[in-house]
């Protein structure tokens, strides 16, 4: 029996995370669910599910989760705050971890969980991206087995059968891309669009945050970060291809030529049962693809220039250290503000590209330098929305 805290439970992973340890109650138990603020939500699922811990990140809703917990006569135990959540991921309460916080917020509880050794089954793409090399060493320090939850990176360890990337038989990884809503769009048709529109995924249902990652394809600069870490392969051995029908959701190139993909529905029930039975196979509720159906599968090169993001994402690969940090911090300030209606489309790469230019980079090998340099990103990307709100209005 998997025992497993489900770290984000009110989110769009967390629900097809439960969808599937619904499935099999014979094989998995979700022990620990946590939220950020939605305490009603969060009660739904414990009387649902019936955990053994229950955690609201923000410390003012606890009271709120205590009661509700208690006059729902639920045995499950309240807590608050985000040091209840790094303890309950290292604590043996669960032994799989799924993280799906999303933002550099579930850092702290993925390193808890890496430091105690758990499986740890990782959607929080930006905890690679901003401690990647730290991250990568906790795990192996402390026999932490990370199973990726992004959909292009279970693809690529399906593909190698859970094995390293060996540059002897591995020549390239192949991330495949939908191109988001505004595939094919220009600059100028850009420059108007809203973040209603951004976050209306023609593929996939997901947080509003990875919507417009996904819009901008910083989601992919992301993901090559995230595949850099996650498989020790350079750069310069990561592609992008944009795959308009979700349907291969990456591949593996290998010296002899020869390309494996991994194929499936665009629907992350299939990459979370993948991932929770793991080296073993179960039912997801998600059918195959018909690929009669579907017909044809289409691939083309990303727009960089129309799409700067993903050079971004390269570059601060390129600068090392604590840039990718700077990157993802910079991109979360300029997402938020962009879903608040206080900045343009085209300004979130140009907060970015700006905020990367004038951040000093450190090693990346300490905490203190990650939190350092994730602090002055946003800060700067701060400073930088007032001045393009002014500049707008
Ligand atoms: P979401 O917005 O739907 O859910 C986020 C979850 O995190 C919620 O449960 C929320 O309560 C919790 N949360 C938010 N801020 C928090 C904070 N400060 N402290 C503690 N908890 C907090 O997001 P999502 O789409 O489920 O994405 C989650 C993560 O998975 C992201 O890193 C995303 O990039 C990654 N991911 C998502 C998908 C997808 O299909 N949705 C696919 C691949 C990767
Ligand atoms: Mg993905």
């Amino acid at each position: 029996m998997r025992e497993v805290a489900v770290l984000g439970a009110t989110g769009s992973i967390g629900a097809s995370a439960l969808d599937v340890i619904a499935r099999h109650p014979d094989r998995f138990v979700a022990t620990v669910l946590s939220a950020d603020v939605r305490v009603d939500e969060l009660i739904a699922l414990c009387i649902r599910f019936r955990p053994r811990h229950a955690v609201i990140a923000q410390q003012a809703h606890y009271p709120a989760l205590r009661d509700g917990l208690a006059s729902a006569g639920l045995a499950t135990q309240a807590h608050g705050g985000t040091e209840a959540l790094a303890a309950l991921a290292a604590s043996d309460a669960c032994d799989t971890v799924i993280a799906a916080i999303v933002g550099a917020a579930g850092m702290e509880s993925t390193l808890a969980a890496a430091r105690a050794g758990k499986r740890l089954l990782l959607a929080n793409k930006e905890s690679v991206v901003l401690a990647g090399a730290l991250l990568m060493r906790t795990c192996k320090d402390n026999g932490a087995e990370i199973i990726p939850i992004d959909s292009e990176h279970n693809a690529i360890f399906q593909c190698l059968h859970g094995q390293r990337a060996d540059p002897s038989r591995v020549s390239k990884l192949i991330l495949t891309a939908s191109g988001g809503p505004f595939l094919n769009r220009s600059r100028a048709e850009l420059a108007r669009v809203t973040a209603e529109q951004a976050c209306d995924h023609p593929n996939w249902k997901m947080g509003r945050k990875i919507s417009v990652d996904s819009a901008t394809l910083m989601n992919k600069g992301l993901e090559v970060i995230e595949a850099r870490w996650l498989f020790g392969v350079p750069p310069e051995r990561i592609d992008v291809l944009v795959h308009p029908q979700s349907i291969v959701h990456s591949m593996v190139e290998h010296v002899d030529g020869s390309v494996i993909a991994q194929l499936g529905q665009p629907d992350m029930r299939t990459t979370l049962a993948c991932a929770l039975a793991w080296p073993e196979r179960v039912a997801s509720g998600v059918a195959p693809p018909d690929l009669g159906a579907i017909g044809a599968l289409t691939f083309q090169h990303p727009d960089r220039d129309t799409f700067a993001c993903l050079d971004l994402a390269y570059a601060a690969l390129a600068t090392g250290g604590t840039a990718s940090a700077t990157l993802n911090a910079a991109n979360e300030v300029a997402v938020a503000a962009f879903l608040d209606g206080r900045i343009g489309f085209l300004d979130i790469p140009a907060v970015i590209a700006e905020t990367l230019e004038s951040a000093e980079t450190l090693p990346a090998d300490s905490i203190e330098h990650l939190l350092a340099a994730d602090a002055a990103a946003r800060r700067h990307a701060g400073s930088q929305l007032a001045h393009r709100a002014g500049a707008c209005a």
